[in-house]
């Protein structure tokens, strides 16, 4: 292996490398929690919320991830039962249906918390399940539909995903052509879903299919499908540069028939609920980013620190040292407009465009703090080895997942009323 022959003319052997991690690991985990005191939108309860959440982090599920990120698979269902069982998947649902009932900042700070965990598949999994596949269940979906499929989603029972991307269709959402054509009191569902986050493990999936009506934004709806109905197909597990403990589905609806009561809220109003769902998934995913690009800052700062080239540590050149402490900075912006937003979020205001922007200004900079940071690495940087290239590659996926950056411009220009009106 490249990393073993290297080894012996490196201070900074792999395994010194990873054992470094482990303490850098636990004292920037230290320090986030008192920084954490000093932010607006955070009491003692949420830091509490978290303290909690590391601790399953650092037992149950960081000790794995090596494995897991080698089998390109988490057990899900483990992991969620584990989250579940401690109110992890549910922080913001209603007590009823076996949430918290807590408000949508404590999802914020389990959303961060989980930036904690040694790779992003798991997490994007997660946020999945809390803050993807269910708020518009919770939000509008019936009482008998919510007993069905949130409570024991909450519980961690089961796995949900989120069936919105298809082949033919991801940043045009309103271009999906899967259809759920009413027959007697069942619909029959025929398409393709794509890029399906847990899709190979998961139990039901939140589906986005046309139910009739030629306008694009109300032709939709968003149904519950159990994947064990007859029809459905898990096609294939795509194979992925990155993000590798999450699984990735592509699958075929063929005839696949469910009651009609399974459809979310009102009929024709799935791509307004979805959008809905944007938001919080947005925030949640800004949320998410902050302590891996603090960690692979720091890393980074503790490896340039201890690798001497030229008769000196990398990180006494200035254009060294400065650049991490632009990005640092860079970090805090990006916080501070995070937690502004959340609060608006709270007093009830549509924060559509600041969640866009948030969105957007976090993909970007996963993808400068990545690659800034590699380069210090060096040939180290480069290999499967060190987590920097973890980093680097799970990194990439904000600015495309969940609405690429040119989407999330196009919404901030339509706020902004530059977007030029299209042509009927
Ligand atoms: C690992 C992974 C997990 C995912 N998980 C899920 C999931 O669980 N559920 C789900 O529904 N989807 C999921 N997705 C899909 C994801 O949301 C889409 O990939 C994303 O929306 C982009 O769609 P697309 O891949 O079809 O790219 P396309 O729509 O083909 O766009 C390609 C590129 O075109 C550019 N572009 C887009 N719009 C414009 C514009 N207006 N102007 C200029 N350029 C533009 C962007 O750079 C974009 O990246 C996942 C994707 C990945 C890779």
């Amino acid at each position: 292996m490249l990393a073993s022959r290297v080894s012996q003319s490196y201070r900074f052997t792999v395994q010194n490398v990873f054992k470094r991690f482990q303490s850098a690991q636990a004292s920037l985990a230290t320090s986030s929690i008192e920084s954490m005191r000093e932010e607006s939108i955070f009491t003692e309860e949420h830091i509490a919320l978290r303290q909690s959440l590391r601790k399953i982090i650092e037992n149950e599920i960081n000790p794995h991830v090596e494995q897991w990120e080698n089998e390109k698979m988490f057990p899900a269902h483990r992991v969620m039962k584990t989250l579940g069982s401690n109110g992890f998947l549910g922080v913001n649902k209603p007590v009823e249906y076996g949430g918290l009932g807590l408000d949508f900042s404590y999802s914020i700070a389990v959303a961060e918390e989980l930036g904690n965990i040694n790779c992003g598949g798991i997490p994007m999994a997660i946020g999945v399940q809390t803050d993807m596949a269910t708020p518009a269940l919770a939000r509008f979906g019936s009482d008998e539909l919510r007993t069905q499929f949130l409570v024991p989603t909450i519980a961690g029972d089961f796995v949900a995903c989120l069936g919105v991307s298809e082949p033919g269709a991801g940043s045009d959402v309103a271009n999906i052509t899967t259809t759920a054509v009413k027959d007697g009191d069942d619909f029959v569902i025929n398409g393709a879903k794509m890029w399906t986050t847990s899709g190979m493990q998961a139990d039901w999936m939140c589906l986005l299919a046309n139910t009739g009506g030629e306008n694009a934004h109300s032709n939709k709806s968003l149904i519950c499908l159990p994947l064990d109905t007859k029809g459905v197909h898990r096609a294939k597990k795509i194979e992925k540069i990155g993000m590798h403990s999450s699984d990735t589905a592509q699958i075929f609806l063929e005839d696949v028939r469910i009651p009609q009561r399974y459809l979310i809220g009102d009929e024709g109003q799935g791509f307004t609920y979805q959008m809905l769902q944007f938001q919080e998934e947005r925030l949640f995913a800004a949320a998410g980013i902050l302590a891996p690009l603090e960690k692979c800052i720091a890393y980074t700062i503790d490896y340039c620190r201890e690798r001497k080239i030229f008769g000196k540590p990398i990180l006494d050149n200035q254009v060294v040292h400065f650049r991490m402490a632009e990005l640092a900075t860079e970090i805090e912006l990006v916080r501070s407009m995070l937690y502004r937003s959340v609060a608006l979020y709270l007093k009830g205001q549509d924060v559509t465009k600041l969640a866009s922007m948030n969105k957007l200004k976090s993909g970007r900079l996963a993808r400068e703090v990545a690659d800034s940071c590699l380069q210090y690495w060096g040939g180290m940087g480069y290999t499967d080895e060190v987590p920097v290239s973890r980093y680097y590659r799970d990194c990439r996926l904000l600015s495309i997942g969940g609405g690429a950056d040119e989407v999330m411009l196009s919404i901030i220009c339509k706020y902004m009323g530059s977007l030029p009106k299209q042509k009927k």
